[in-house]
């Protein structure tokens, strides 16, 4: 399949040094079948290092990638001393594109870990992960020097040194290989007691060839009855540090993403550099046969793109299409994967593969059905915000394998800057903040269309060729097409299951990209209901079949079923120029719109279209005057306003989609300042869906269901998030209309007053009830303090009495006392 849309890489593994001063007996590098550490360079040359920063920038660079994370690995990366590894940092930093993150990590066993490393990853921003399997007992178990002198002063001492206040924002977490001869009360209780941010359980690395420990006395599956002990003691204690593989499971339960390359669907997005410069598959696999990493690249003969077509990444991309016949059939497929990929490999199965379940299939159906049944898991609560079915994860949002986890959130690592989260948190967002959530938004997009693909039996291939082959040659047109809002719409509904949307808008996807890049392709494009839409552009008019669209400069040639050409859109995509030089389109016309809570409003007429020009320029006039600190971000992210039909007697109606970033669905109100409020209303949930799917703000297995102060009946956290957040824009537009007011009477000015005291009453409790929900994950707690801090100087706001009693009535009358 051709790959550069699709399947960008987006974790490196870079090895710093090919030899470790542990010679830890479980260690997959060098106590495993493959042999080819032995021939390789001890340490990473410069040359090397500065080409695969260059491979990594230009990867990036040609996907539009918003974050990538870079592992220096080894070996023991240590053994490269300080000014290679910084060397290595600043070539990564100065190499990525303007827009690409860089989340650079360090995987070490400890031992030489001092402060003038600890001192260097602070200035260069590397975060740190330790191996360390446990108590003393655990850890000597293997991880001893050639000598059989214990590691674990030597790591704990590091461990130490990480957890200092000038250090401990550098740990990323600590890294445990199970072996079920540990206690596993001992292991979590000595791992606990570090104050980890993050601790990894890794299997031992085995395959049907060498299967793992089995000692008779624990039993038949005694990797899960391990796991699931650890599991018990961890939720217990409050799931006091992020934990991939259970979280995973967890999260995989409820339909969303794993967070590990050992569980689950998602495909890999991983390479890694060996110190000579060859590029391999991931390390896990030199447990399976000698030279099974090996893709015979390099990084001066071949891109990241030559790399990301190799056969084995590729199979390891197939998603549930690439597992064994027992595990497509499985009942805990999505959850499990069919586990790591090396631990399915065979050598007597007629010629060696990787086409079977785990070698750890009885654990691990043992684990996942051990915390579905445990009650802990969510499973069976609406965990998922209505409208998000399924969304697959973001690529490059998982740890690597191997290495230690990063910490659960973000799930984006690098894509908003603590200070812009921050940001978003007032209410506001900048631009430049609301650009990266952008950004992230089309990396999503991209993940969720590649996903949606894989899963249809990779029908409409022509479509996804081309597609694939602008996004080389014409990326802007296919940025363009795939920030359209509804191209991610309908790769949710197809992930959703929900095949009767056919793969046509896929192909109309890749047809709009081809005449916007104007290069003579054709593509075919299925046609129902006698137009033919092209996203971003508009439709055109032609009998239901397959028409044959064709890009080229400076418009399009249409082939219709019936033989006909045509060259002109009949009703081209509608934009409205606004005050500032900037447009919004006025969607009317695509079929997947209709994906708003609210039905959509047909085709406008041109009086109706008149009416929206006007007042949507009128209101983003108010914008800038009643909302300056939220308009800045609406012009930057807002692309589509789309009718919707009117709400029963006159209600104002509005509604943004989860799964159509920089769109709202609004039914025309009455007049410009409703439709100004709107717009800012609903562009708050668009902002904050964004935030929402790179970092957990809540616990997503809260069962609870909360009353927000406006509403009758109770919902899931979210809700009251998305409510509270909505209405931070809302109390400020009331508050600058009050003070414009400025004791003036009128009807007007007191409508303003009422409102302003009735909302910012509202929205502070609001605050409050999501604070103390004990819901709010850390960064969630953060979010609600920065509401809090938007919302709590407009309390102090004295109001006239009048305008308190009548917000006051309301309140009553809608809390039924
Ligand atoms: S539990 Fe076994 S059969 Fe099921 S998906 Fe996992 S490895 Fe495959």
């Amino acid at each position: 399949m051709t790959t550069s849309i699709p399947l960008p890489l987006t974790q490196f593994v870079v090895k710093m040094h090919s030899r470790c001063d542990l010679a830890c007996d479980h260690c997959y590098v060098y106590e495993h079948a493959d042999s080819s550490w032995r021939s390789r360079p001890k340490v990473i040359a410069d040359g090397i290092l500065a080409k695969a920063a260059e491979r990594i920038g230009e990867h990036a660079a040609a996907h539009r990638l918003p974050a990538v994370r870079v592992v220096l690995h080894g070996g023991e990366p240590l053994l490269a001393g300080p000014d290679r590894l910084r060397r290595a940092a600043e070539a990564l930093r100065a190499a990525l594109p303007p827009g690409c993150a860089l989340d650079l990590r360090i995987h070490t066993n400890g031992v030489l870990l001092n402060r003038d490393f600890c001192a260097l990853f602070a200035e260069q921003e590397i975060k740190v992960g330790i191996s360390l399997d446990g108590d003393k007992a655990a850890n000597d178990r293997h991880r001893r020097f050639a000598d059989g002198r214990s590691s674990h002063p030597q790591v704990l001492r590091a461990v130490a040194l990480l957890n200092e206040p000038g250090y401990r924002h550098l740990f990323a977490g600590l890294l445990c290989t199970m072996d079920v001869r540990n206690d596993p009360v001992a292991v979590y209780r000595a791992l606990a007691e570090l104050r980890p941010p993050a601790v990894d359980f890794l299997l031992p690395h085995a395959t049907w060839d060498e299967p793992p420990g089995r000692p008779a006395e624990l039993g038949a599956t005694p990797y899960a009855d391990w796991l699931l002990t650890v599991h018990g003691l961890w939720d217990a204690d409050g799931r006091p540090f992020a934990v991939r593989t259970f979280e995973s499971v967890h999260r995989t339960l409820r339909g969303f993403s794993s967070l590990t390359e050992s569980l689950g669907l998602e495909p890999s997005d991983l390479a890694v550099l060996e110190t000579d410069g060859t590029f391999e598959q991931a390390d896990s696999l030199k447990t399976a046969y000698d030279g099974a990493p090996a893709t015979g690249m390099n990084v001066f003969a071949h891109s990241l793109d030559d790399l990301a077509r190799h056969p084995g990444i590729a199979a390891r991309q197939s998603g549930l299409a690439g597992l064994s016949e027992a595990c497509r059939a499985c009942s805990v497929v999505r959850s499990c994967g069919g586990g790591l990929y090396a631990h399915r490999y065979r050598s007597d199965d007629g010629g060696g593969s990787f086409d079977h379940p785990s070698v750890y299939c009885g654990d691990l159906m043992t684990f996942i059905k051990g915390i579905a049944g445990s009650g802990s898991s969510g499973d069976g609560v609406p965990a998922q915000p209505a409208g998000v079915p399924g969304a697959p994860g973001v690529r490059g949002v998982r740890g690597v394998p191997g290495g230690p986890s990063p910490e659960a959130e973000p799930l984006l690592p690098g894509a908003l800057a603590p200070s812009q989260l921050d940001e978003l948190a007032r209410g506001y967002g900048s631009a430049e903040t609301v650009a990266a959530l952008g950004r992230s938004q089309l990396a999503l997009t991209r993940a969720m269309l590649a996903a949606a693909w894989d899963a249809s039996g990779q029908g409409r291939a022509e479509a996804w060729t081309l597609l694939a082959e602008l996004d080389t040659a014409a990326p802007a047109a296919v940025d363009a097409v795939l920030g359209h809002p509804y191209a991610r719409a309908w790769a949710a509904r197809r992930l959703a299951g929900d095949l009767q949307a056919g793969l046509g808008p896929l192909a109309a996807l890749a047809a709009a990209a081809a005449v916007r890049a104007g290069r003579g392709d054709a593509v075919a494009v299925p046609v129902r209901g006698g137009w033919l839409h092209l996203p971003t552009l508009g439709r055109i008019a032609v009998p239901d079949g397959e028409a044959v669209v064709t890009g080229r400069a400076g418009g399009l040639a249409v082939r219709a079923s019936d033989g006909t050409v045509r060259t002109d859109l009949d009703e081209p995509l509608r934009r409205v120029r606004l005050a500032g030089g900037w447009t919004v389109a006025l969607e009317d016309a695509d079929p997947l719109r209709d994906c708003h809570d609210h039905p959509v409003a047909d085709h406008l007429s041109e009086s109706e279209l008149l009416d929206w020009t006007g007042a949507l320029r009128e209101a983003w006039e108010l914008l800038g005057r009643d909302l300056p600190g939220y308009a800045e971000g609406i012009r930057a992210g807002l692309t589509t306003v789309t009718p919707l039909r009117p709400g029963p007697t006159g209600r104002d109606v509005s509604s943004a989609a989860r799964q159509a970033y920089g769109a709202v669905g609004i039914a025309r109100p009455a007049t410009a300042p409703t439709l100004a409020l709107l717009l800012a209303h609903e562009f708050q949930h668009v902002k904050l869906g964004a935030v929402l799917d790179l970092t957990d703000l809540y616990d997503r297995a809260d069962p609870t269901l909360y009353f927000a102060p406006w509403r009758p009946d109770p919902r899931p956290l979210e809700g009251l998030l998305q409510g509270t957040y909505a209405h931070l824009a809302v109390t400020e537009y009331w508050g600058t209309r009050t003070l414009a007011y400025d004791g003036l009477p009128g009807t007007a000015a007191d409508r303003a007053r009422e409102q302003f005291a009735l909302w910012r009453r509202y929205t502070a409790e609001a605050v409050e009830r999501l604070a103390t929900s004990g819901a709010l994950t850390g960064t969630g707690l953060r979010f609600a303090d920065g509401m809090r801090a938007t919302v709590a100087p407009w309390l102090d706001l004295s109001l006239p009495a009048a305008a308190e009693q009548a917000a006051d009535r309301v309140r009553r009358e809608r809390a039924g006392v």
